[in-house]
Protein backbone atom coordinates (compact mmCIF):
# COMPACT_ATOMS: atom_id res chain seq x y z
CA UNK A 1 0.00 0.00 0.00
CA UNK A 2 1.13 3.57 -0.90
CA UNK A 3 1.90 5.81 2.09
CA UNK A 4 -0.08 8.62 1.19
CA UNK A 5 -0.62 9.62 5.43
CA UNK A 6 3.50 9.72 6.07
CA UNK A 7 4.70 12.54 8.48
CA UNK A 8 1.16 12.72 9.19
CA UNK A 9 -0.14 12.61 13.12
CA UNK A 10 -3.61 11.04 13.75
CA UNK A 11 -5.65 10.77 17.10
CA UNK A 12 -8.70 8.31 16.52
CA UNK A 13 -10.83 8.45 19.83
CA UNK A 14 -12.62 4.24 20.49
CA UNK A 15 -9.97 3.06 18.69
CA UNK A 16 -9.69 -0.41 20.91
CA UNK A 17 -12.58 -1.90 19.13
CA UNK A 18 -14.58 -2.37 16.05
CA UNK A 19 -15.16 0.66 13.32
CA UNK A 20 -12.28 2.82 15.78
CA UNK A 21 -9.97 -0.17 15.75
CA UNK A 22 -10.36 -0.63 12.08
CA UNK A 23 -9.37 3.18 11.66
CA UNK A 24 -6.52 3.46 13.50
CA UNK A 25 -5.48 0.35 11.07
CA UNK A 26 -6.14 1.81 7.89
CA UNK A 27 -4.86 4.88 9.10
CA UNK A 28 -1.28 3.50 10.00
CA UNK A 29 -1.33 1.17 6.99
CA UNK A 30 -1.33 4.22 5.08
CA UNK A 31 1.27 5.38 6.95
CA UNK A 32 0.36 7.83 9.77
CA UNK A 33 1.43 7.90 13.16
CA UNK A 34 -1.05 6.73 15.01
CA UNK A 35 -2.55 8.13 18.72
CA UNK A 36 -5.99 6.46 19.84
CA UNK A 37 -7.97 6.45 23.24
CA UNK A 38 -10.21 3.67 24.55
CA UNK A 39 -12.00 3.28 27.75
CA UNK A 40 -12.63 -0.27 29.23
CA UNK A 41 -10.69 -2.20 26.63
CA UNK A 42 -6.45 -1.94 27.65
CA UNK A 43 -5.80 -5.44 26.70
CA UNK A 44 -7.31 -4.87 23.29
CA UNK A 45 -5.69 -1.56 22.67
CA UNK A 46 -2.56 -2.60 23.96
CA UNK A 47 -2.59 -5.65 21.31
CA UNK A 48 -3.14 -3.15 18.85
CA UNK A 49 -0.25 -1.37 19.33
CA UNK A 50 2.06 -3.87 19.52
CA UNK A 51 0.30 -5.39 16.20
CA UNK A 52 0.88 -1.65 13.95
CA UNK A 53 4.18 -1.97 15.84
CA UNK A 54 4.93 -5.33 14.52
CA UNK A 55 4.31 -3.94 11.45
CA UNK A 56 6.97 -0.99 11.21
CA UNK A 57 4.39 1.46 12.40
CA UNK A 58 3.91 4.01 14.98
CA UNK A 59 1.17 4.19 17.21
CA UNK A 60 0.28 5.02 21.19
CA UNK A 61 -2.76 4.00 22.70
CA UNK A 62 -4.04 6.45 26.12
CA UNK A 63 -6.59 5.44 28.65
CA UNK A 64 -9.17 8.68 28.35
CA UNK A 65 -12.67 7.91 29.78
CA UNK A 66 -15.35 9.60 27.02
CA UNK A 67 -17.69 10.07 30.13
CA UNK A 68 -15.53 12.51 31.64
CA UNK A 69 -15.27 14.90 28.55
CA UNK A 70 -13.40 17.91 30.19
CA UNK A 71 -10.65 15.82 30.88
CA UNK A 72 -9.94 14.82 27.08
CA UNK A 73 -8.03 18.03 26.68
CA UNK A 74 -5.52 16.61 28.81
CA UNK A 75 -4.97 13.73 25.98
CA UNK A 76 -4.46 16.67 23.15
CA UNK A 77 -1.20 17.76 25.19
CA UNK A 78 -0.21 14.38 25.86
CA UNK A 79 -0.65 13.64 21.79
CA UNK A 80 1.93 16.68 21.44
CA UNK A 81 4.16 16.16 23.75
CA UNK A 82 4.81 12.22 22.00
CA UNK A 83 4.46 12.48 18.67
CA UNK A 84 4.88 16.42 18.06
CA UNK A 85 1.76 17.39 16.22
CA UNK A 86 -1.33 16.78 15.24
CA UNK A 87 -2.93 16.60 11.53
CA UNK A 88 -6.19 14.02 12.15
CA UNK A 89 -8.74 14.02 14.25
CA UNK A 90 -11.44 11.18 14.28
CA UNK A 91 -14.00 11.25 16.89
CA UNK A 92 -15.36 7.46 17.01
CA UNK A 93 -15.87 6.83 20.27
CA UNK A 94 -19.64 6.70 20.55
CA UNK A 95 -22.47 4.39 22.74
CA UNK A 96 -26.02 3.73 21.95
CA UNK A 97 -28.53 3.21 24.62
CA UNK A 98 -32.36 2.85 23.60
CA UNK A 99 -35.39 3.51 25.23
CA UNK A 100 -38.77 5.30 24.65
CA UNK A 101 -39.54 8.81 25.38
CA UNK A 102 -41.06 8.70 28.59
CA UNK A 103 -39.16 5.69 29.44
CA UNK A 104 -35.70 5.86 29.06
CA UNK A 105 -33.71 6.43 32.39
CA UNK A 106 -32.19 10.03 32.94
CA UNK A 107 -28.61 8.98 33.27
CA UNK A 108 -29.29 6.66 30.24
CA UNK A 109 -29.47 9.93 28.16
CA UNK A 110 -26.74 11.95 30.30
CA UNK A 111 -24.40 9.10 29.80
CA UNK A 112 -24.71 8.85 25.50
CA UNK A 113 -24.77 13.19 25.16
CA UNK A 114 -21.24 12.67 27.68
CA UNK A 115 -19.75 10.10 25.46
CA UNK A 116 -21.61 11.55 21.60
CA UNK A 117 -21.75 14.68 22.10
CA UNK A 118 -19.62 16.32 24.74
CA UNK A 119 -16.41 14.62 24.45
CA UNK A 120 -16.62 15.65 20.53
CA UNK A 121 -17.08 19.08 21.36
CA UNK A 122 -14.38 18.72 24.02
CA UNK A 123 -11.51 17.47 22.63
CA UNK A 124 -12.05 18.78 19.18
CA UNK A 125 -12.24 22.23 21.16
CA UNK A 126 -8.64 21.50 22.04
CA UNK A 127 -7.38 20.21 19.13
CA UNK A 128 -7.93 22.31 16.45
CA UNK A 129 -5.68 25.03 18.63
CA UNK A 130 -2.88 23.03 17.83
CA UNK A 131 -3.95 22.08 14.51
CA UNK A 132 -2.21 23.84 11.43
CA UNK A 133 -3.30 24.12 7.85
CA UNK A 134 -4.22 20.94 6.08
CA UNK A 135 -5.70 19.45 9.58
CA UNK A 136 -8.27 16.89 8.92
CA UNK A 137 -11.47 16.52 11.27
CA UNK A 138 -13.33 13.78 10.59
CA UNK A 139 -16.54 12.96 12.89
CA UNK A 140 -18.24 9.14 12.77
CA UNK A 141 -21.95 10.03 13.32
CA UNK A 142 -24.71 7.69 11.93
CA UNK A 143 -27.70 6.93 9.22
CA UNK A 144 -29.23 7.50 12.57
CA UNK A 145 -28.03 11.44 12.32
CA UNK A 146 -30.06 12.50 9.51
CA UNK A 147 -33.36 10.85 9.70
CA UNK A 148 -35.29 8.31 12.61
CA UNK A 149 -35.95 5.01 11.43
CA UNK A 150 -38.07 3.67 14.21
CA UNK A 151 -38.97 3.71 17.81
CA UNK A 152 -36.62 3.49 20.69
CA UNK A 153 -34.01 5.71 19.57
CA UNK A 154 -34.46 9.05 19.97
CA UNK A 155 -31.67 10.00 22.48
CA UNK A 156 -28.95 8.58 19.71
CA UNK A 157 -30.67 9.79 17.16
CA UNK A 158 -30.64 13.39 18.99
CA UNK A 159 -26.65 12.87 19.95
CA UNK A 160 -25.63 12.03 16.12
CA UNK A 161 -28.05 15.30 14.61
CA UNK A 162 -25.69 16.91 16.82
CA UNK A 163 -22.36 15.61 15.36
CA UNK A 164 -23.78 16.20 12.25
CA UNK A 165 -24.12 20.02 13.04
CA UNK A 166 -20.96 20.40 14.73
CA UNK A 167 -20.10 19.23 11.04
CA UNK A 168 -21.57 21.45 9.32
CA UNK A 169 -20.63 24.28 11.50
CA UNK A 170 -17.31 23.90 12.30
CA UNK A 171 -16.09 23.43 8.14
CA UNK A 172 -17.59 26.90 8.02
CA UNK A 173 -15.47 27.76 11.33
CA UNK A 174 -12.11 26.49 10.48
CA UNK A 175 -12.09 26.68 6.34
CA UNK A 176 -10.26 30.32 6.88
CA UNK A 177 -7.37 27.94 8.45
CA UNK A 178 -7.39 25.22 5.52
CA UNK A 179 -8.67 22.86 8.18
CA UNK A 180 -11.29 19.91 7.01
CA UNK A 181 -13.84 19.37 9.00
CA UNK A 182 -16.53 15.78 7.72
CA UNK A 183 -18.47 13.09 8.81
CA UNK A 184 -18.73 9.66 8.01
CA UNK A 185 -22.18 8.01 8.71
CA UNK A 186 -22.21 4.89 9.14
CA UNK A 187 -25.17 2.26 8.33
CA UNK A 188 -25.64 -1.33 10.29
CA UNK A 189 -21.91 -2.38 10.76
CA UNK A 190 -20.48 -5.63 12.41
CA UNK A 191 -19.08 -4.73 16.22
CA UNK A 192 -20.11 -5.29 19.39
CA UNK A 193 -22.42 -2.50 19.55
CA UNK A 194 -24.77 -3.55 16.40
CA UNK A 195 -24.09 -7.35 16.06
CA UNK A 196 -25.62 -9.16 12.60
CA UNK A 197 -27.46 -11.87 14.30
CA UNK A 198 -30.78 -12.47 15.57
CA UNK A 199 -34.23 -10.45 14.56
CA UNK A 200 -32.32 -6.76 14.92
CA UNK A 201 -30.03 -7.97 12.38
CA UNK A 202 -32.68 -9.27 10.10
CA UNK A 203 -34.41 -5.26 10.25
CA UNK A 204 -31.25 -3.55 9.98
CA UNK A 205 -30.33 -5.86 6.64
CA UNK A 206 -33.43 -4.96 5.51
CA UNK A 207 -32.94 -1.43 5.95
CA UNK A 208 -30.23 -1.50 3.24
CA UNK A 209 -29.96 -1.17 -0.38
CA UNK A 210 -27.47 -4.11 -0.40
CA UNK A 211 -29.14 -6.26 1.89
CA UNK A 212 -25.91 -6.67 4.31
CA UNK A 213 -24.39 -5.46 7.01
CA UNK A 214 -21.22 -3.34 6.45
CA UNK A 215 -17.40 -4.24 7.81
CA UNK A 216 -16.04 -2.32 10.06
CA UNK A 217 -13.07 -1.95 7.05
CA UNK A 218 -15.62 -0.20 4.81
CA UNK A 219 -15.62 2.28 7.21
CA UNK A 220 -12.67 2.94 7.53
CA UNK A 221 -11.84 3.10 4.37
CA UNK A 222 -13.61 6.43 3.31
CA UNK A 223 -11.98 8.00 6.97
CA UNK A 224 -8.92 7.29 5.04
CA UNK A 225 -10.39 9.08 1.98
CA UNK A 226 -11.14 11.97 3.81
CA UNK A 227 -8.19 12.13 5.97
CA UNK A 228 -5.84 11.83 2.48
CA UNK A 229 -4.67 14.03 -0.73
CA UNK A 230 -7.67 13.22 -2.68
CA UNK A 231 -10.31 15.08 -0.36
CA UNK A 232 -8.74 18.58 -0.24
CA UNK A 233 -11.78 20.55 -1.51
CA UNK A 234 -14.41 18.79 0.68
CA UNK A 235 -15.45 20.13 3.76
CA UNK A 236 -18.90 20.29 5.73
CA UNK A 237 -20.19 16.85 3.99
CA UNK A 238 -21.01 14.05 4.94
CA UNK A 239 -20.38 10.14 3.48
CA UNK A 240 -23.36 7.68 3.95
CA UNK A 241 -21.38 4.53 4.39
CA UNK A 242 -24.68 2.74 4.92
CA UNK A 243 -25.29 0.45 1.95
CA UNK A 244 -28.25 2.64 0.94
CA UNK A 245 -29.52 2.81 3.91
CA UNK A 246 -30.22 6.66 3.78
CA UNK A 247 -30.89 6.66 -0.60
P1 LIG B 1 -18.21 -0.55 19.60
O1 LIG B 1 -19.13 -0.62 20.76
O2 LIG B 1 -17.87 -1.78 18.87
O3 LIG B 1 -16.86 0.23 20.00
C1 LIG B 1 -16.98 1.45 20.68
C2 LIG B 1 -15.62 2.09 20.83
O4 LIG B 1 -15.81 3.31 21.55
C3 LIG B 1 -14.69 1.22 21.64
O5 LIG B 1 -13.37 1.36 21.19
C4 LIG B 1 -14.84 1.80 23.05
O6 LIG B 1 -13.65 1.69 23.82
C5 LIG B 1 -15.09 3.26 22.75
N1 LIG B 1 -15.80 3.86 23.87
C6 LIG B 1 -17.08 3.65 24.26
N2 LIG B 1 -17.33 4.31 25.41
C7 LIG B 1 -16.17 4.96 25.73
C8 LIG B 1 -15.79 5.77 26.80
N3 LIG B 1 -16.63 6.11 27.80
N4 LIG B 1 -14.52 6.25 26.83
C9 LIG B 1 -13.63 5.93 25.85
N5 LIG B 1 -13.95 5.14 24.81
C10 LIG B 1 -15.20 4.66 24.77
O7 LIG B 1 -18.92 0.49 18.60
P2 LIG B 1 -18.72 0.71 17.04
O8 LIG B 1 -17.32 0.46 16.65
O9 LIG B 1 -19.81 0.00 16.35
O10 LIG B 1 -19.04 2.29 16.95
C11 LIG B 1 -18.05 3.26 16.69
C12 LIG B 1 -18.77 4.54 16.28
O11 LIG B 1 -19.54 4.29 15.11
C13 LIG B 1 -19.73 5.09 17.33
O12 LIG B 1 -19.67 6.49 17.35
C14 LIG B 1 -21.08 4.62 16.82
O13 LIG B 1 -22.12 5.44 17.28
C15 LIG B 1 -20.88 4.73 15.33
N6 LIG B 1 -21.79 3.91 14.55
C16 LIG B 1 -21.79 2.54 14.62
C17 LIG B 1 -22.67 1.81 13.86
C18 LIG B 1 -22.72 0.31 13.87
O14 LIG B 1 -23.64 -0.24 13.28
N7 LIG B 1 -21.78 -0.37 14.50
C19 LIG B 1 -23.65 2.48 12.97
C20 LIG B 1 -23.56 3.91 12.96
C21 LIG B 1 -22.65 4.58 13.72
P3 LIG B 1 -13.51 0.76 25.15
O15 LIG B 1 -14.04 -0.60 24.81
O16 LIG B 1 -12.03 0.78 25.37
O17 LIG B 1 -14.27 1.44 26.25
Amino acid sequence: MSKPLAQKVALVTGGSRGIGAAIVRRLAAEGAQVAFTYGRSRKQADALVREIRRHGGRARAYAADAAQPKLLPRVVKRVLKDFGGLDILVNNAGVFLGGKIGEIKAADYEQVMRINVDAVFHLTNAAVRVMGPGGRIINIGSVLGERATGPDMSVYNASKFAVAGFTRSWAKDLGGRGILVNAVQPGPIHTEMNPETGAHADFMRSMTALGRYGRTEEVAGAVAFLAGPDATYITGATLNVDGGWNA
